[in-house]
């Protein structure tokens, strides 16, 4: 097996090499604990049939981990100064394929058959650049691409609101956004002392597993996430305030709302955060009548 590239010594050795420096409007953490990556590794349950892909290889210390433990890794980075230095680092494996893109703008799907062949499935698995978490794993939910889940290193805060039961103060329409495609857990909480540089917030390892169909079954989706973003945008206020405030033509529909509310079994006077996905589900669709 080879020398690890995430060492503090052999990352340093790496850096200078090609006197690389780090960009901090890139999220550029680099992770130099192998104990770290192999516990990543292992919450992602690979195989040696599983098709792996990374957002972000930095100078390839997670990408080498998933190199050795799948079939195929398509890693996706937008720092050009990376490309030949993960060249160099990688070379001695011949299982990875880099792409040079910004996550947000690459066409996943038609990548992921590119790389991997037609009706192929993989897992997401990434230090992700911290200024872009959310619209990343996002873009990986809502774009329906073929993709078993993912387990992805965050801030911790961000974590946690994603992993967020009702009733807590983390929970909102991330977590809901997150949680009606898959089952979220917090599985690692990690120290700053494995980045280099030390990032300012805490971090964790997230798992999503995708589940086999929504958590809950709606007439219609956009709408769903219309009424739960809604639901949340003042905290401190009903759920029946921020309806009518937020909802177009809200205030016009109050009655329509109330309406709505009681067919779903809900009081007016509760907060956005005690509703589970199922309440929001049914209000969702008591809703939809009236504003479409
Ligand atoms: N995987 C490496 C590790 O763990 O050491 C590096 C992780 S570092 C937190 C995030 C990486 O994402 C950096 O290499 C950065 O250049 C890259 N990156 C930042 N924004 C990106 C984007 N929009 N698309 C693809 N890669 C991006």
């Amino acid at each position: 097996q080879n020398k690890d590239i995430a060492t503090p010594i052999r990352t340093r050795e790496i850096l200078e090499k090609y006197g690389f420096s780090f960009k901090k409007s890139l999220g550029q953490n680099f992770l130099i604990d192998p104990n770290i990556l192999n516990n990543i590794v292992s919450h992602a349950g690979l195989t040696k049939n599983d098709n792996a892909i990374e957002v972000g290889p930095g100078i390839g210390a997670l990408t080498e981990h998933l190199a050795r433990a799948s079939k195929k890794v398509m890693a996706f980075e937008l720092d050009q100064r990376l490309l030949p230095i993960l060249a160099d680092t990688l070379s001695p494996y011949d299982n990875v394929r880099i792409i040079h893109q910004d996550i947000l703008e690459a066409d996943v799907k038609e990548m992921m058959k590119e790389t991997f062949g037609e009706g192929e499935e993989a897992m997401v698995v990434a230090n992700l650049p911290y200024y872009v978490t959310t619209p990343i794993i996002l873009k990986m939910l809502h774009d329906h691409l073929p993709i078993k889940g993912l387990v992805v290193m965050l801030q911790k805060e961000v974590a946690e609101r994603i992993a967020a039961k009702p009733g807590t103060k983390e929970y909102g329409s991330l977590s809901i956004a997150i949680q009606y495609f898959t089952n979220a857990e917090v599985v690692m909480i990690v120290p700053k002392t494995v980045f280099m540089p030390q990032p300012n917030v805490d971090s964790a390892v997230i798992r999503l597993l995708r589940r086999e169909k929504p958590a809950v079954e709606v007439e219609n989706e956009a709408f769903f996430f219309t009424v739960t973003r809604s639901s949340f945008a003042q905290r401190r206020k009903t759920i029946l305030n921020n309806l009518t405030s937020q909802l177009p033509e809200g205030k016009a529909k109050k009655e329509e709302i109330i309406a709505s509310l009681e067919q779903a079994g809900i009081e007016p006077t509760r907060r956005g955060e005690t509703l589970s996905l199922e309440e929001f589900g049914r209000l969702a669709d008591a809703l939809l009548p009236h504003f479409h």
